[in-house]
């Protein structure tokens, strides 16, 4: 790149990459060094400056609200600093937040995003770089060099700037920067408003004071002087424990909630677990007080597990410590939390980690909202959390920076929360409730009314669901049936391998929940990030991934497939019968998985059980190969479904589970939609209905571009069926499909500003 472009000199002379890597080796020096955060920060901004020989050199931090405050500057006016705020989105510097991209332009007050500010006095500056500051996939701010003079910036500047911003990343997440005009109104750096940016595990919003859930309790006596008391207390404590877990069990019940049921019927298998239970009563015989013997049994369980690093054992080892910390308020004689008669009416949960009955063990009409240090979404207490629709964020260091009784707001849907949230947040957030609300309204107005696009294509809506309790939403939200039943999920949260038995009951009973609305049984789609304690899939594999899962570990123990075949062909007897196979990659794997079906309808037979009235065989669309062989599918199956999340990682062979490239690639692509509409096509001329049950047809944009390409089934989780609904009224396909056509062969990265804007200009409701 350098070289001279008409009159305008490439980049700064002799800043080729050793002067780079002179650059960082200083910086590291910076960051090694003593200094608050802001004096490094400053150090660094100075280092840039000079090294790159630029005339300004500035760092803005993305504070609360989604604000960009110069932080830092060297060249600008200083009085600017800490006073200059951007909105993301507004000028080149919230651009370059906005679309998370570096920027380097020779004439930046030609670029359309151009904004004076007037304060900092940057009138006489024409050339412009900068990069985004992220971290966890995250903006956290935009680091940004400027030049008097008109200049093309070299690759090598643009590529140090990034790995210089990759340094300051960790400055802005060790929480070290803060404006020290607001220290000086507050007093106190720990009380100042502040964004914990996360990870959402339940989405929703919530408002409320935050509640410390610190389960601990300091044992005092460790050491007992009569093993026969000590063993006749920790009888009564576990008496109490396992009548308090019998009364939330049946609070459950009582409300219910199967899923929390079954977590809560594991707990009570662990509380009864005679190894457990002998191992404390060993160790009070050894001379420890019952409270030392459990905490003893505990530490050595934690250590002798500390190494594994499978999830779902992970997840049990937490279960283990809530049980022990129940039992040891128990010994206390102490009421949890929980039950104090103090708590506030709007309860925020912050804890480092918690059990699902510790969740349910506060007033359920209180509770608001959870913010966790540690958690997965496959974790008992989101799941318990999301049946009962309270909002779920992890937040890393969030015992630390939040205070008991801190107003905290918990937005789930974008993986946040605002502690002590200014005035303008609060007014958001109230404004944010309200359009929910408002929202909400609408769509139930809507429920009733058929789901046909303004100029009359019906469009038929279905439900993804993986839990008993999503069951309700089928009658609530007036989907059509459900077109996604991932079989997978209620195996994840037990602890054994259920049988033939447990699995016809279970799917008997989802289907007469249903209605005779139809249903789709995905079959297990366990391995990659879904993995099961009691089969060994992808441990140590290298891309779990692209490794031994679904059909894979189904056709490779073809016991495990044929059980589930079974129970489903059990459970719908006398009524329809949907199966689809989960990573199909070639037609010769489905032929396998469907013999597998015909042995086990034959078995039925020949033992005169009742056969299903129809049964219907169907594949995802996930792994590319397979359109590749769509003659000699087609004739084979009764139906496809598009899980186009797994299709998109795969089309693009970016990770869905990183947050470095999951949304590196857009599903709204020239790639995407021209595949799609290939494959519609094919389904269409072989007669065989096509569906897509990845996240995006719940997306009302991506659910419109959809229907553009043609089609006609759309499966989604069930908050999106009101906001898609509300699209498909409002669209006329025959004018969408016109526009998109000249689409299909762009160039773009993505077509979503493309279709955002005709959604726009046709006043469809997005
Ligand atoms: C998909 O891959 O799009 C899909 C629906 O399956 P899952 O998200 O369960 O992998
Ligand atoms: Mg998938």
């Amino acid at each position: 790149m350098n070289g001279v472009v008409g009159d305008i000199p490439a980049g700064s002379p002799g800043f080729d990459g050793a002067a780079s890597r002179r650059l960082l080796a200083r910086l590291r020096d910076v960051m090694a060094g003593s200094g608050s955060g802001q004096e490094r920060l400053d150090k660094i901004v100075t280092l840039i400056g000079m090294e790159m020989g630029a005339d300004v050199c500035s760092c803005y931090v993305m504070r609360a609200g989604e604000v960009l405050e110069l932080f830092s500057t060297l060249g600008l006016n200083q009085d600017a600093v800490h006073n200059t705020r951007l909105r993301v989105g507004e000028g080149i510097v919230g651009d370059i937040a906005g679309h998370a991209r570096p920027i380097a332009l020779d004439n930046a007050p030609s670029h359309p995003s151009f904004a004076y500010r007037p304060e900092t006095g940057e009138d006489p500056f024409l050339s412009l770089a900068g990069v985004p500051i992220l971290r966890g996939g995250k903006v956290r701010g935009v680091l940004v060099i400027q030049h008097k003079d008109r200049r093309r910036y070299t690759e090598v500047e643009v590529e140090t700037l990034q790995t210089i911003a990759m340094v300051v990343a960790e400055l802005v997440a060790q929480g070290e920067l803060v404006n020290p005009q607001e220290v000086a109104s507050t007093g106190d750096p720990a009380l100042l408003p502040a964004r914990l940016s996360g990870t959402s595990l339940a989405s929703g919003l919530a408002m409320g004071l935050a509640v410390i859930h610190r389960p601990q309790l300091t044992i005092r006596q460790m050491v007992s002087e009569d093993a026969e008391s000590e063993l006749a207390r920790l009888n009564a404590a576990i008496a109490t424990m396992h009548s308090a877990i019998d009364d939330l069990l049946n609070a459950a019940a009582l409300a219910g909630l199967s899923e929390p049921k079954d977590i809560l019927e594991t707990y009570r298998m662990f509380a009864e677990d005679r190894g457990w239970l002998s191992r404390i009563r060993e160790a009070i015989r050894m001379g420890l007080t019952a409270e030392g013997a459990v905490q003893q049994v505990q530490n050595d369980t934690r250590a002798r597990m500390s190494h594994l690093t499978d999830p779902y054992i992970r997840e049990r080892l937490l279960d283990l410590e809530d049980l022990t910390n129940r039992l040891l308020q128990h010994l206390a004689g102490r009421k949890s939390e929980a039950d104090g008669g103090t708590l506030p009416e709007d309860i925020v949960l912050v804890a480092r980690s918690m059990g699902p009955a510790e969740l349910l063990d506060y007033d359920q009409r209180r509770l608001r909202g959870v913010i966790l240090e540690e958690g997965s979404p496959s974790s008992h207490v989101c799941i318990v959390a999301r049946a009962l629709n309270i909002p779920v964020v992890q937040a890393p260091d969030a015992l630390n920076r939040i205070e008991p009784l801190d107003p905290v707001i918990v937005d789930g849907d974008h993986g946040q929360a605002f502690v002590r949230p200014a005035e303008d947040i609060q007014m958001a957030f109230a404004e944010a409730v309200a359009l929910r609300a408002r929202k909400e309204q609408m769509y139930e107005a809507i429920r009733a009314q058929p789901s046909v696009t303004r100029d009359g294509v019906p469009i038929s809506i279905q439900l993804n669901c993986g839990l008993l309790i999503d069951l309700p939403h089928l009658k609530a939200s007036g989907a059509e049936g459900i077109g996604l039943y991932r079989t997978e999920i209620p195996f994840m949260v037990r602890s054994t391998y259920p049988d033939v038995h447990a699995q016809t009951d279970l799917y008997s009973r989802i289907l007469d929940q249903t209605d005779d609305k139809p249903v789709v049984f995905r079959t297990l789609d366990v391995g990659g990030d879904k993995m099961l304690p009691y089969i060994a899939a992808s441990e140590g594999e290298e891309n779990p991934a692209l490794g031994w899962r679904a059909i894979r570990i189904g056709l490779d123990h073809p016991s495990l497939l044929r059980q589930q075949l079974r129970a489903l062909l059990r459970a719908s007897a006398g009524r329809p019968l949907s199966v689809m196979f989960p990573m199909i990659a070639e037609v010769a794997e489905f032929d396998a998985a469907r013999r597998l079906l015909d042995l086990e309808i034959a078995r039925l037979e020949g033992q005169g059980g009742e056969p299903p009235s129809r049964v219907r065989v169907g594949t995802m669309i996930e792994v590319p190969a397979l359109l590749w062989q769509l003659p000699a599918l087609l004739p084979r199956v009764d139906f496809l479904s598009v899980g186009s999340n797994d299709l998109t990682q795969y089309i693009f062979a970016s990770d869905r589970g990183n947050p470095r490239t999951s949304g590196r690639y857009d599903p709204l692509s020239p790639a995407m939609m021209s595949l799609l509409r290939r494959l519609v096509e094919a389904c269409g001329d072989a007669n065989v209905p096509v569906s897509i049950c990845g996240e995006m047809a719940g997306r009302p944009l991506d659910a419109m571009a959809l229907i553009g390409i043609g089609f006609r089934t759309l499966s989604m989780s069930p908050p999106s069926v009101g906001p898609v609904k509300t699209m498909l009224r409002s669209l006329d396909v025959a004018a969408l499909r016109q526009y998109m056509n000249g689409l299909y062969l762009r160039g773009d990265h993505s077509l979503r500003d493309k279709l955002r804007s005709f959604a726009k200009d046709h006043g469809v409701l997005i």
